[in-house]
């Protein structure tokens, strides 16, 4: 499986903008292509995805980890040049799309082949669980339900290889111990510590990076 991120923080490729906000694209082989998150503006999400040559007619399936505008902003954008994706919005954004089928998630459950939500955990946000070659792989929006109570929902699929996404204010560090992969992006804040604790397994993050999985 393979994860770019197209939309973050910061920018590790040349080209592309860096903005506040989260999108990244999820292939595998059984996979179809998942845009999981949309940023805080559709020009910059689809600008960064003209220069990554990610076309955004081919995405068969959008999902929002939250309702916050630096996930949510990109959107209408990616709607208006994509006339089929599938939407899984997490049951607190749960808007209806006009002419869209959207999936509310509430609970823990298959997306497709490999691909799982945790749910919304505390009322607020999902993340998504890969089942990947290497393991379980989280991929998190912000983790407002903190990376601890995402980590142990993800846990359920199997055995966490790793996390990649925002992390927020998590600080609770030994609960990386047992990950192999470790991709602080978008709004951690403890993204040099973790580094520092973590130098062999931690990867930056920015619009641009591809981790094969
Ligand atoms: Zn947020
Ligand atoms: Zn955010």
């Amino acid at each position: 499986m393979r994860i770019t991120i197209i939309y973050d923080n910061e920018a590790i490729e040349q080209g592309l903008k860096a903005d506040w906000g989260f999108s990244c694209l999820i292939e595998g082989q059984n996979t179809p292509p998942i845009l999981f998150d949309t940023g805080g503006s559709g020009s910059i999400l689809l600008h960064n995805m003209k220069e990554l040559g990610i076309s955004p007619d081919t995405i068969d399936i959008i999902i929002i980890s939250h309702g916050h505008f630096d996930h949510t902003g990109g959107l209408q954008g990616v709607l208006e040049v994509n006339q089929d994706a599938e939407l899984y919005l997490p049951a607190s954004v749960g808007h209806s799309v006009t002419g869209r089928k959207v999936v509310k998630i509430k609970d823990a459950c298959e997306i497709c082949e490999n691909v799982f939500t945790t749910g919304q955990l505390k009322g607020i946000e999902q993340s998504l669980v890969l089942k990947t070659g290497k393991g379980v792989v989280v991929v998190a929006g912000c983790s407002h339900p903190g990376v601890g109570s995402i980590l142990n929902a993800a846990s359920k699929f199997g055995t966490v290889y790793g996390i990649v996404g925002g992390f927020h204010g998590f600080s609770d560090f030994e609960r990386l111990n047992d990950l192999s992969l470790i991709c602080p992006c978008h709004c951690t804040q403890h993204k040099r510590e973790i580094k520092q604790l973590f130098p062999d397994k931690s990867v930056d993050c920015g619009a641009g990076l591809v981790l094969e999985l």
